[in-house]
């Protein structure tokens, strides 16, 4: 696996926190990044609407860690939210990385880990606290492995990387579109 893709917000900082000025960086996000940029390029995926790469980028160098990126895609710019396979396209071409050679790593099984299965990427579900109960729907959005706690991530991408990566199958919703979202009910 030469590169991994994160979702932003609560998984790698607090939604609640951010921007409040309290420290939204997520338990052990801060020690493990360093880890995984030894070996991989990082990239960031998010959904915002309303925060461009540049936006995102100023905020994570307010908490520090900014430097373990090297891509950082938003919905904002690309008009499209995750899972329209759009979004991924773009950040997989940030990161350089084919499917096959990148895993996602998100909290939302519909968004993340489904969008990120369809592209035929490896996921890891970051599932903790009792924000995101686990949807009975869920079933065939599951991801290829469940952390509960992100220190576990490094030994979870290990463990997926020794499996075929999902086959890519197509996920296109047109709710998905970026100013659907802005007004809703429109
Ligand atoms: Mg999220």
């Amino acid at each position: 696996m030469t590169a991994v893709l994160f979702d932003l917000g609560d998984t790698l900082v607090d939604e609640e926190l951010w921007g409040t000025g309290e420290d939204p960086v997520l338990p052990g996000v801060r020690e493990t990044l360093p880890l995984l940029a030894k070996d991989r390029r990082l990239g960031i995926l998010s959904n915002s609407v309303a925060a461009t790469r540049i936006d995102v980028a100023r905020a994570l160098e307010a908490v520090g860690i900014a430097e373990h990126f090297s891509a950082i895609v938003t919905s904002a710019e690309i008009g499209w939210r995750k899972p329209h396979p759009l979004v991924f396209e773009a950040a997989l071409s940030a990161l350089q990385a084919q499917p096959g050679e990148c895993a996602m790593v998100g909290n939302d099984l519909a968004a993340d880990i489904a969008g990120a299965k369809g592209m035929g990427m490896r996921t890891i579900h970051f599932r903790w606290g009792t924000r995101y109960p686990l949807d009975p729907r869920a079933e065939g959005k599951a991801a290829t492995l469940v952390v509960t706690r992100f220190s576990e991530i490094p030994a979870a991408l290990r463990r997926v990387e020794a499996l075929r990566p999902p086959r890519r199958t197509s996920v296109v919703q047109e709710e998905n579109l970026v100013w659907e979202g802005l007004f809703p009910g429109s």
